[in-house]
């Protein structure tokens, strides 16, 4: 069989994916299985299992990516910052390698949505890409031509648990976050972050993508709430261009899919760039949902 395939696997929460792309991104396997959570043996044989099960079927071997929920300590060797605890202090990369016969490329999952944009997506051919989830919680990552920034503790792009820039007196301190700080970017970016804004506002417990729908039909406290949202994520992402000067920022995560947020960004950032202009591009994902476990396939990239 041909080593012709790039096979890429995320760890999500609740299930694991593997996806098999051709040499020019064509997907010519998907399967979702439910993961054995808290198990880490059977996640390692399940992997296994998912990983045979599509090289029957496709016909050829592959090289293999994997993206999860947290990153590989450069000085142990082994998980942290996952919120699939289980996968804590393990050498996950290592066990893979065993179970599948084969070297395994490991990387985050934010810096996997980066590769996949990067590679073939929204970012395709950019030499400086920087990638924010906004869902669930706020995490990005960083491509440098084609290649994930890993970093020297591997949390490079690692915004989320910044505090957001230039609060104003009324933004301060700022709600509390699990990691022990105020004003966290994750706690005021995030899916969560802004239906507490709006609650806090308005006194409605409603979901951002039902802030989303009324804004859309024209409700001028849900409009409000979104205007300082694409206020704050601008002052968020300004500190990144003002330090990382990337080519193209890509948005990913639920939020993500309010398209407002191309137009209305870029339209004020400029006032804390510190630049005559502006040439930076917002983009929203390509891939979607896709883009992690897509991103996974690619760390090991095409041929040129
Ligand atoms: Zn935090």
């Amino acid at each position: 069989m041909a080593n012709s395939i790039r096979i890429g696997v995320d760890f999500g929460g609740t299930k694991l994916e593997v996806i098999a792309l051709a040499s020019d991104g064509h997907e010519l396997y998907r399967k979702r299985a439910a993961t054995p959570a808290g198990d880490y043996d059977g996640q390692i044989a399940a992997v296994a299992a998912l990983v045979a099960e599509l090289e029957r079927a496709v016909g050829a071997t592959g090289t293999i990516g994997v993206g999860i929920p947290g990153a590989i300590s450069p000085a142990s060797g082994l998980i942290k910052n996952a919120n699939s605890t289980w996968l804590i202090g393990r050498p996950l990369d290592r066990d893979l390698a065993r179970a599948l016969g084969r070297p395994v490329r490991l990387q985050n999952d934010a810096n996997c949505l980066a590769v996949s944009e990067a590679t073939d997506g929204a970012a395709a051919k950019a030499e400086v890409v920087f990638a924010a989830i906004l869902g669930t919680g706020v995490g990005a990552g960083i491509v440098i031509h084609g290649q994930p920034l890993t970093g020297r503790n591997a949390i490079a792009g690692e915004w989320g648990h910044n505090q957001l820039p230039w609060m104003r007196d009324e933004e301060r301190p700022g709600p509390a976050c699990y990691c022990g700080l105020h004003g966290c970017i994750e706690t005021i970016l995030s899916g969560p972050g802004l239906a507490r804004d709006h609650r806090e506002a308005t006194g409605r417990d409603i979901t951002a993508k039902e802030i989303a729908v009324l804004a859309a039909q024209g409700d001028v406290d849900a409009e409000a709430t979104l205007r300082r949202y694409e206020d704050r994520l601008a002052r968020g992402l300004v500190h990144v261009v003002n330090i990382l000067d990337p080519d193209v920022i890509v948005l990913g995560g639920g939020l993500s899919n309010l398209d407002r947020l191309y137009a209305n960004v870029p339209a004020i950032w400029d006032r804390w760039i510190f630049s005559d202009r502006v040439d930076t591009q917002l983009r929203k994902a390509k891939h979607g949902d896709s883009s992690g476990v897509r991103g996974a396939a690619w760390l090991w990239p095409p041929e040129a």
